[in-house]
């Protein structure tokens, strides 16, 4: 558990009603949510970074990467999968004390410290917030531009070298998991991938840094349309990364 809030803050905080330690842990966002008579949330749908325990909006359609990614495909993985990550993400807040105001990437910062059920939920709630917002319609020729294009060029040879290598570590994660683009501590651009919801961001993981792209590459994210043909969705899913989104985050 983090060292964060003194001893009475923590009685404080367990002495809280139910439905008080669930507004303190959700802050803002969360008193907005079960506020019926607020209409004016502001939603953050600019990704993870800062990121509540609420799910924001979805950016698109459940149909708007039709061709690559079904719209049922979207939908139950939205509202089931993601939706159930962000549900038992906010019980593992309060079962585990959470101090007001906690980020998502704090807790994945720290993760050693907390239970297998906020390491998996805490780590999907995070990585679907983030796949859904460095997508976009499908694009012909999409590949990144400026900055972001010259370091992977400067640290993989070319943009095709780098596609090659993101690919091996989407097809060679065995069972579920992600794969990943990320930042190092030193900031050096690397490729790797993690199992179940593990990210980049946990001080549990194999690979360390700031995560800039990922696929979820569960077979929940492409079985019915794809069925076993991983690499035929992530072939399909270039197309659609949202390379403004990534460039963002890279900067
Ligand atoms: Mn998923």
């Amino acid at each position: 558990m983090m060292k964060t809030g003194t001893q009475t803050s923590r009685r404080q905080f367990i002495r809280n009603t139910a439905k008080g330690s669930l507004a303190i842990t959700l802050g803002m966002a969360g008193l907005s949510m079960m506020s019926s008579s607020c209409k004016t949330t502001k939603k953050v749908t600019t990704g993870p970074v800062g990121l509540g325990f609420d799910q924001t909006p979805l950016p698109y359609a459940y149909n708007a990467l039709e061709n690559i990614i079904d719209a049922t495909t979207m939908e139950i993985h939205y509202t089931r999968h993601a939706a159930g990550y962000s549900k038992s993400l906010k019980e593992a807040a309060i079962q585990e004390n959470v101090p007001e105001g906690t980020t998502v990437e704090t807790i994945l910062k720290n993760i050693s410290g907390y239970s297998q059920k906020m390491r998996n939920n805490a780590g999907g709630h995070y990585n679907h917030e983030m796949f859904w917002h460095t997508m976009r319609p499908k694009t012909a020729d999409n590949k990144p531009a400026g900055a972001l294009l010259l370091a992977l060029e400067n640290r993989f040879g070319s943009f095709g070298n780098f596609k090659d290598k993101f690919n091996e570590a989407a097809k060679t994660r065995f069972g579920s998991g992600w794969a990943w683009l990320y930042t190092d501590a030193a900031g050096v651009l690397k490729i790797g991938s993690t199992a179940n919801q593990d990210n980049p961001l946990m001080n549990t993981g194999e690979i360390n840094g700031f995560p800039l792209l990922g696929i979820d590459v569960w077979e929940h994210a492409y079985y019915l349309k794809y069925q076993n043909k991983r690499m035929d969705y992530v072939d399909g899913w270039w197309s659609l990364v949202n390379w403004d989104a990534v460039q963002n985050r890279f900067a």
